[in-house]
């Protein structure tokens, strides 16, 4: 499989952020995200056979541990992807999936923890959620909105009712958009929409979802890969 980075490094996202994780990020995605921080994966890599993976991961994390396999879309390589995360969960490890919901997720294998994104208005990606998604989400997957705006919000807002997402899934979260631009300083003036806007919004409504700031990108400058 074609293989951006692989690195250890603290959770930043999800019920998951905070804990020790190995991140194996994939190459390639087919979505153009107006905020996407990973445009780097979209070419290059180099192949990687999925011993070499599994390899480095245990060299890692030996014996277990949390990993994500993330991008890109990792999906987009789903006949290596799909062997790959069946053989981390037979060998012990918490594996998690972080997918753009464009991507049918019916062979994802089960036990692993899928993390989806519903693409929102301004993320120029609106309207490439498949929704029978839906279906496949398990009691353990998350499900993620990145917003830079308030119709961004109002959309997510009404998403989660229409389709009862909290009741279906273990985290419905709601993001901040970083700008795809921001470095040098690590703090909250770098996200398009205000924590502090959002988590009044999120009140004033009694949304059922979980506010979810990228941390790593306020433990290191957020321009700074591989972290
Ligand atoms: S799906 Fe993810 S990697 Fe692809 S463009 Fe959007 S944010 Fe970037």
């Amino acid at each position: 499989m074609q293989i951006t980075e692989i690195y250890k490094s603290i959770q930043g996202e999800s019920t998951y952020a905070g804990l020790s994780c190995i991140f194996v990020r994939l190459t390639g995605c087919n979505l153009r995200c107006s905020w996407c921080d990973s445009e780097y994966t979209f070419t290059g890599g180099h192949r990687m056979t999925m011993e070499e993976v599994l390899e480095e991961v245990e060299h890692l994390s030996p014996g277990g541990g949390l990993v994500e396999i993330t991008g890109g879309e990792p999906l987009l390589q789903e006949r290596e992807a799909v062997p790959l995360m069946q053989h981390l969960l037979d060998d012990g490890y918490t594996v998690l999936l972080e997918t753009s919901g464009e991507r049918p997720l019916e062979r994802v294998p089960k036990g692993v923890v899928k993390i989806v994104d519903v693409k929102c208005p301004n993320s120029g990606e609106g309207d490439t959620f498949h929704l029978e998604n839906l279906e496949a989400l398990d009691s353990g997957d998350e499900v993620k909105f990145v917003l830079s705006d308030r119709t961004d919000y109002e959309f997510a807002r009404d998403f989660v009712a229409q389709h009862r997402l909290a009741g279906r899934v273990n985290a419905v979260l709601f993001s901040p958009a970083f700008s795809k631009d921001a470095g040098g300083g690590r703090d909250a003036s770098h996200c398009l929409l205000d924590p502090r806007e959002l988590a009044e919004w999120m009140l004033a409504d009694n949304v059922p979802a979980r506010l979810g700031l990228q941390i790593h990108k306020f433990i290191w400058d957020p321009a700074m890969k591989g972290v």
